[in-house]
Order: structure tokens, then sequence, then C-alpha cells
């Protein structure tokens, strides 16, 4: 099928307005740049995500989940296939007890703020991290000690044959920024938390902390992807680049963060190529200097 005719199969399942062709993914990812997707779908509810699965599948159309976009470098060549985006229209919560039932488009901000609201304790370390819950799972998402698999009940998701899937959180393989889901590439399409009562003005002074933390240390006021390497066992990414001298060094558009080494940065006009030169150079000298390599946290992916 060409791109025309698939185009054509995806307006049986959602607004012609909800389809787009060679769409940027600059404009869908917090790293502001790469290349162009031949298709871009934000499905407006999980029934019309089910669908649209379920075209891509059986027209064997390669495709790609995206939630916000924020844990995602895509190469400058952009990605042939599908974009699926989910986010809005599949962000429904419902709070009962201790219990979040919720969809995977919501956002993590807006997800622990409804907790606090609720005087539930357990997401305010998630507070600052701009990814939706999906992505979240996906990647289990952490910072200060704490991480998503703390409060995760179970899973729900749809594997390649079509097939949904109920999890508990112990089998969701959950460990340091990986969960079964990068290697099953089911798509998650509901997740339950478990989360403790507490008083709402200590949550929300916790939520205060971290949030002062991050934009004390973090270039949040620049595109990035977070933390682009994963933390190597008994070291910190950022130190080692940090010593390694690292730190401010530009290639192109991209920069190793003067404020945070952890984090490459897109200093305006950043291509794909620029951040994944740079990853590079990063990578050789902190091996040559401390003999550890580090490893993309950031998930990277297209041509
Ligand atoms: C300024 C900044 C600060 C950050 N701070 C932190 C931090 O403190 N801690 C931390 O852990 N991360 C941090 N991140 C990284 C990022 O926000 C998290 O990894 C987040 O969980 C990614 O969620 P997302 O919805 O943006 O996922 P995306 O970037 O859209 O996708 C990430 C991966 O998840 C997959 N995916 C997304 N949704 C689904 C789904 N429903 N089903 C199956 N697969 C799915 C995608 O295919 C992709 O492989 C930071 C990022 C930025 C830009």
């Amino acid at each position: 099928m060409n791109i025309q005719e698939i185009k054509e199969q995806l307006f049986y399942y959602t607004d012609e307005d909800r389809v787009a062709e060679y769409e940027p993914m600059d404009l869908h990812t917090s790293f502001r740049c790469g290349g162009a997707a031949d298709l871009f779908v934000t499905p407006g509810s999980l029934g019309e995500l089910m669908n649209v699965l379920d075209l891509v599948r059986t027209k064997n159309i390669p495709y790609l989940v995206l939630g916000n976009g924020s844990n995602v470098l895509f190469k400058d060549g952009g990605y042939h296939g599908v974009v699926i985006r989910i986010g809005e229209g599949m962000d429904r919560v419902r709070i009962e007890g201790q219990t979040v039932f919720a969809e995977p488009g919501v956002s993590l901000a807006k997800l622990a703020k409804m907790a606090a609201e609720e005087g539930l304790s357990g997401l305010e370390f998630a507070c600052g991290i701009p990814g939706s819950l999906g992505g979240a799972v996906f990647m289990n998402a952490g910072a200060y000690d704490h991480e998503l698999k703390e409060v995760l009940l179970s899973v729900s998701s749809i594997n390649h044959l079509g097939m949904i899937k109920d999890r508990k959180a112990e089998d969701c393989g959950l460990g340091y920024r990986h969960s079964i889901f990068m290697e099953n590439g089911e798509v998650i399409l509901g997740v339950k938390l478990f989360l403790k009562p507490d008083s709402r003005m200590d949550i929300s002074d916790r939520m205060k902390e971290y949030t002062l933390r991050r934009n004390s240390k973090q270039p949040v006021h620049l595109p990035s992807a977070g933390s682009f390497f994963k933390r190597p066992e008994g070291h910190f990414a950022g130190k080692l680049i940090e010593d390694a001298g690292l730190k401010g060094l530009q290639i192109g558009g991209a920069q190793v963060s003067p404020m945070h080494a952890g984090f490459i940065v897109n200093n305006g006009g950043a291509t794909a190529t620029d951040v994944l030169d740079l990853m590079r150079v990063v990578q050789e000298t902190v091996l040559d200097k401390s003999g550890v390599m580090l490893e993309p946290e950031v998930r990277i992916v297209g041509e």
C-alpha cells in the first residue's frame, strides 16, 4: 500500500483532521528536531486507536507509538510508516479510594496534580516529568529515588495479534528505565495505580521541593529529552561527562548542557544528526577517560 492508500484507509477509523502526511516530528518531540513521519495519526479515543492498530497490523504497515515525545529522538530521515500519537482523547482518569484507573495519554504532571488534590501520595516525584502515563510505564520513569514501579498495580496492553493482556506490575519486567513493553512491542492501553493517603499540604510541599530542585539544576528552559544517557552502574553519567571535560561541548546546534552535563540540549536549530554526532563524541571520550560505555536512555528512532 502506498501512503495515499493507507491515508484513505485511516479515514475510515478517525476524523480526517487527525491524519497528517509528512508531519515534521520536531513539532511533536521535546528535542524539537528530526525528520518527518510519512503519516501521523492522533486517534481521538481508545476505540479509534484499536482500529488504527488493527489496520496497520493486518496490512503490515510499520508503526510507532508516541506519547508526549519527551524521550524520543527521530533521526533526520524521518519515519517511514505511521506514527500514532497517544494523548488527548485517551487521557481519562478515575480515582476510587486509593486506586487510580487511567488511560495512557494522560500527562504525568496532570495525574500527579489530580492525585495531590485527592490527598493521595506516591506520584510527587513525577510532577516535573513531561511525559504521558503510557510513556512513563514504558520507561519506568523515575526521579529523586522514586520510580513508577512503586505505585503501579497493573497494566493492560494490546499485542501484535490484537489480543488484550492484563499484567500485574510484577509481571511487567520493571527495572531501571526498563519494562517488558520495550521487548514485546505491546501498546499500553490502561494503567492501574495504588497510592497512599497523606496530607495535601505535605504532598504539595514535596512537589514544590522537587520542582525547585529540577528548575535549579536542569536546563528545563531548552529543548531536550531529559537525561540523555542511562545511569551506569556505580556512576552518574553527568559526572563522568563533566570529568571528561565535555560540559558545554557543542556540535552544530546540539550542546552538552553547561548547566547539567547529563543533558544534551538543542541550543537552536540542532538537527538529529548534530545530537547523534555529539552523543558519539561523548560516548567515545568518556569510554577513553573512564572506561565506562554510556548507553542512551533516549529512544532513537527512524531512518
Ligand atoms: C526536561 C525533561 C526532563 C525529564 N526528566 C525525567 C525524569 O526526571 N525522569 C525520567 O524517567 N524521565 C525524564 N524525562 C524523560 C521523559 O519525560 C520520560 O521518559 C517519559 O516517561 C516519556 O514519556 P512520553 O509520553 O513522552 O514518551 P515518548 O517519548 O513519547 O515515548 C517514549 C517511549 O515510550 C513508548 N511509548 C509511549 N507511549 C506508549 C504506550 N502507550 N504504549 C507503548 N509504548 C509507548 C514510545 O514508543 C517510546 O519508545 C525528562 C524529559 C525531559 C524533556
